[in-house]
């Protein structure tokens, strides 16, 4: 029997990243770089002051001193005065530093404490405390130098690195093109969410779940719908994806050993389908192949085991396609706040997390069959129990995947 390791490393080799776009800064958050960015200029761009009050030399005196003011420099003008000894401009927040000037002097440590928007500066301003060179002054390239690299290639954006590509004039950036997934879910049992129930039937609850995991994984989702279990209506759902020309297909249910899976049927004929007995709980055996030389994952029907199955198999393959060499979900330590078992299988198990003294302990939130959702909803993480381990001691330590 395949380890999960082994399976994902099999699955991985069939993915590299998708082609490369060139796309508005505004549009970048969660997007991938496709190449490391250098800085264009220094940051700050040039000295300026990090407080509204007055520029001076701060030779100029070593105790108190007043001096007289001989500008008014405004954020976003470029002064033309040089200070020359006993002289001062006033300033305000990010607002270059005239020439001549080291240090500003907060509008408080002064005798002029109007701060009402519209006053014009005074003739002579006295201080009332010694001031340091550089003091509340921000030099040009302390943050930042010109060509020095600011961001690596597959990085995931975050809205601070869109703030600093605009600080450093990036408005376009090129990325990796995000990945189009297909989604199937097959049954005929599931009803369409708006659908009342009637006797026998369940709403389709794993589309709308792989749907928002599909995207939280940086891609784009075609919703094939629900396919009946025959082998016309899954075989004209997937047309759709091929016409589409996605990148992934991802179906749930229709793929064990029923007589009415003919998601696994289609995938046969239609291209190839490798049946994997991986040694994982929860989780049957992972189908994975190729649909018209579309790569195919058959997820489990059961919903929690679909879930899994896509956090364990799918997103590394969906990073993989689109490039991040960060994922968005962490592992952490935790401590076993009651004694687990498990039957040697690697084990995904649901639980809840709080921290005492600082410590995370986890317990498990309910049972753990496949098909109770509501358990997955209260959970916090999925702890990870090692394949080989039957029993899991209260205050052991485990691996947990954060939700
Ligand atoms: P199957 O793999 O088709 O045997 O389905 C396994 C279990 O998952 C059955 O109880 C199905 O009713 C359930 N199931 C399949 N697809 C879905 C879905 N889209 N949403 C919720 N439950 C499902
Ligand atoms: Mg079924």
């Amino acid at each position: 029997m395949l380890s999960v390791t082994e399976a994902r490393e099999r699955i991985l080799s069939h993915f590299q990243a998708t082609a490369e776009e060139n796309i508005p800064l505004i549009e970048c958050a969660n997007r991938i770089l496709s190449g490391d960015i250098f800085a264009a200029h220094d940051l700050p761009p040039f000295d300026n002051s990090s407080m509204d009050g007055f520029a001076i030399r701060a030779v100029d005196f070593s105790t108190a001193a007043t001096l007289s003011v001989v500008a008014d420099i405004p954020a976003g003008s470029a002064p033309t005065v040089t200070l020359a000894k006993g002289q001062a401009a006033r300033i305000m927040t990010g607002a270059q530093l005239p020439k001549g000037a080291d240090a500003v002097i907060p509008v408080e440590d002064t005798d002029f404490n109007s701060r009402d928007a519209g006053t014009a500066a005074p003739q002579t301003v006295t201080f009332v405390r010694k001031v340091q060179a550089r003091e509340n002054v921000r030099l040009r390239g302390t943050d930042l130098r010109a060509g020095e690299i600011v961001l690596d290639k597959g990085r995931r954006l975050k809205p601070q690195d869109l703030g600093l590509l605009a600080m450093l004039g990036v408005g376009q950036v090129q990325v990796y093109k995000k990945p189009h997934v297909a989604l199937l879910s097959s049954g005929n049992e599931l009803l369409e969410v708006d659908t009342p129930l009637t006797e026998g039937k369940i709403h389709d609850a794993n589309s709308y779940a792989l749907a928002a995991l599909i995207e939280s994984a940086g891609a784009d989702v075609l919703r094939l719908g629900v396919a009946k279990d025959t082998r016309e209506s899954v075989e004209s759902l997937l047309q759709k994806a091929i016409n589409t020309q996605v990148d992934l297909i991802v179906s749930s249910a229709g793929v064990s050993v029923g007589a009415f899976d003919f998601v696994k049927e289609v995938l046969e004929s239609n291209g190839q389908l490798d049946f994997w007995r991986v040694n994982m709980r929860p989780g049957k055996p992972l189908a994975f192949g190729e649909y018209h030389g579309i790569p195919f994952f058959g997820l489990p029907g059961n919903p929690v085991s679909a879930f899994v199955g896509f956090e364990v198999f799918v997103r590394p393959a969906l990073e993989r396609l689109n490039g991040t060499l960060d994922g968005i979900r962490l592992t952490v330590r935790v401590r076993c706040g009651e004694e687990i078992q498990s039957d040697g299988r690697e084990s995904y198990l649901r639980a809840k997390i709080r921290t005492e003294d600082g410590i995370r302990i986890a317990t498990l939130t309910g049972h753990q069959g496949s098909g109770n959702l509501l358990s997955l909803v209260q959970a916090d993480a999925l702890l990870i129990i090692p394949a080989g381990v039957k029993c899991v001691p209260v205050g052991q330590e485990v691996e947990a995947l954060q939700l």
